[in-house]
C-alpha cells in the first residue's frame, strides 16, 4: 500500500515534551493490552493506534478515538464510513481473528479469508500465508485494503484458497521493532519495524490452520509476501520450506541469517525441492540477488545460468522478463509499472496474465506436515524430524519392494549397508557379493 497522503494535525494546546512522553508510555501499555477494539457503531474492528500514542486526548480532526472513523461516530447512515479511506481505521470483524502463541503473553492477530465450506466442491483447500510490507506496521488497517484488492480482482484466489494475513503491526508478536524511528499517523517519531519474526509468523499461520481443521490440505501450504513480507517469505523458506508447496517472494531478496554458513546443509534440505517463484521490479535492482538464484540452481543440480523470455502485456502496458532455471525456480522481472518497487498488485490483480494462483493450485509438498502440531517443531528440529520421516518413508517403500522382490526372486540393496540383502531391514545384514549388489541395485540411500 502506498504511503498515507497528507498529514494529520492534532487539535489542542501546546504540551510539553515530558507530557507527551508520559502519555506515549501509558499509551504503549494500553496498546499492548488491547491492540484492537470493536467499533460500537458498525461491524469493524479498529486498531488502538488511533487512540494511543498521540499527545492530545481531546477530539481529533481526522481520527475517531471511539469508533472506526468520525463518520461512523456521527451516526451517519450514508455514507456509513469516511469517504477518505485513510480516515477509517477499521477492518471487517468477520475476517478478524486472533491466536495465542506459545511463549507469548500477547495474542497474534490476523485476517482470514475463508472461501466457504462449499468451495471447490467441499474438498480440503490450499492455504496461503500472505505477508504485507513495512508500512502496515504503522497503519495495520491497510492490510485489509491489500487483501480486499486481491480478493476483488483475483477470482481464483477468492474462490479456492484460504488466505491467512497476520498483522505485523506495532504491538503484535509477529513484528520485530527496529532501532530507527519513523513518524506515525500523529507525526510522532516511534520505533519503526525491522522485519517479521519468522517463528512467530509461522506459528500464527499454523494456529490459523489448526482452527480450520480438516478443511485445509496440509500438502498445499504456500507463503507469499511483498517487500518486508517478501523478505519474510525467504526466511520462512529457509526454515520451513520442506513443509511448503511453494514460496512466492515479491520485491525482496533473501536476508540470510547470521548462522547461514554453519546451517547450510539444513537450509538446503529445506529449499532443495521447494518451488520458488519470485517477482521483482526490473529497475528495483536492490531487491534482486542473482547469486542466491544461482546458488539455489546449483544445489538443485540445475544450470546456474537462466533462460530468459519476454512477455508483453499490452493491455496492462507492461512487460515481464522471465528468468527460468527450471519449472520450480524462476524470477519474473516486471517492467513498466508506475513504481518499480510496488509490482505485487499488478501480479495479484491480473491472474489471466500472470497465472500465479493457478500455478499454486497445481503443486503439492512432497513432505507435508502430518498435523499442525508436527509443523510447530522449531527449526532445526523440524528439519531433522522431516529428514527422519523421509527416511522412514523410504524404508517403508523399501520394505514393500523387498517383499515384492522376494516373490519375484530379485535382490534389493540393504538400507544399512548398501549391499544386497536377504533379510528385513534393521536386523543383521546377510550381505551378498558386491557383484550381485551392483547388478540388482534399485535404490540408493
Ligand atoms: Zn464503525
Ligand atoms: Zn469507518
Amino acid at each position: 500500500m502506498d504511503e498515507q497522503p497528507g498529514c494529520c494535525i492534532e487539535e489542542g494546546g501546546n504540551e510539553s515534551d515530558n507530557s507527551k512522553c508520559a502519555k506515549t508510555d501509558s499509551a504503549a501499555e494500553e496498546l499492548s493490552l488491547n491492540p484492537w477494539f470493536p467499533c460500537p457503531g458498525c461491524d469493524r474492528t479498529v486498531t488502538s493506534l488511533v487512540r494511543s500514542g498521540h499527545p492530545h486526548p481531546g477530539k481529533h480532526h481526522y481520527y475517531s478515538y471511539t469508533h472506526c472513523c468520525l463518520t461512523c461516530e456521527s451516526g451517519s447512515a450514508d455514507p456509513k464510513h469516511s469517504e477518505d479511506q485513510w480516515a477509517c481505521a477499521g477492518v471487517p470483524t468477520s475476517m478478524f481473528r486472533q491466536a495465542k502463541l506459545s511463549g507469548s503473553a500477547i495474542q497474534s492477530h490476523y485476517l482470514l479469508h475463508d472461501p466457504g465450506p462449499e468451495a471447490a466442491g467441499g474438498v480440503p483447500l490450499p492455504a496461503v500465508l500472505f505477508l504485507h510490507g513495512a508500512n502496515t506496521y504503522l497503519y495495520p488497517e491497510t492490510l485489509w485494503w491489500d487483501l480486499r484488492g486481491l480478493l476483488e480482482q483475483n477470482k481464483v484466489a477468492h474462490d479456492e484458497f484460504f488466505i491467512v494475513a497476520p498483522f505485523g503491526a506495532i504491538g503484535e508478536p509477529v513484528a520485530r521493532a527496529s532501532t530507527w524511528t519513523k513518524a506515525n499517523r500523529f507525526k510522532l517519531d516511534v520505533p519503526y519495524v525491522d522485519s517479521f519474526d519468522v517463528d512467530a509468523t509461522w506459528e500464527t499461520f499454523l494456529r490459523a490452520l489448526e482452527a480450520l481443521g480438516s478443511r485445509v490440505d496440509l500438502s498445499r501450504l504456500h507463503v507469499m509476501g511483498f517487500s518486508m513480507g517478501g523478505q519474510a517469505v525467504w526466511s520462512l523458506a529457509l526454515r520451513y520450506g520442506s513443509q511448503l508447496a511453494s514460496a512466492v517472494p515479491m520485491a525482496a531478496c533473501c536476508k540470510w541469517p547470521e548462522d547461514a554458513w554453519a546451517s547450510q546443509d539444513r537450509i538446503i534440505e529445506e529449499v532443495r525441492r521447494l518451488p520458488v517463484w519470485s517477482y521483482c521490479g526490473e529497475q528495483d535492482t536492490r531487491t534482486v540477488s542473482w547469486r542466491d538464484f544461482g546458488w539455489l540452481a546449483d544445489r538443485r543440480g540445475l544450470q546456474t545460468k537462466s533462460s530468459e523470455s519476454l512477455t508483453s502485456h499490452t493491455e496492462l502496458g507492461i512487460d515481464s522478463v522471465i528468468h527460468d532455471w527450471g519449472p520450480d525456480l524462476s524470477l519474473t522481472l516486471v517492467r513498466g509499472t508506475r513504481s518499480c518497487h510496488c509490482i505485487w498488485d499488478m501480479v495479484f490483480h491480473n491472474e489471466e496474465f500472470f497465472g500465479l494462483f493457478r500455478r499454486l493450485q497445481m503443486v503439492r509438498c512432497d513432505t507435508p506436515m502430518e498435523s499442525v502440531e508436527d509443523g510447530l517443531t522449531p527449526f532445526p528440529a523440524s528439519c531433522e524430524g522431516r529428514q527422519k520421516r523421509q527416511k522412514q518413508k523410504w524404508a517403508g517403500a523399501l520394505v514393500l519392494v523387498f517383499g515384492w522382490s522376494k516373490l519375484h526372486v530379485l535382490h534389493v540393496p540393504c538400507l544399512l549397508c548398501g549391499k544386497c540383502c536377504a533379510l528385513p531391514l534393521n536386523v543383521e545384514c546377510a550381505q551378498q557379493t558386491d557383484q550381485s549388489s551392483s547388478e540388482s541395485r534399485l535404490w540408493t540411500t
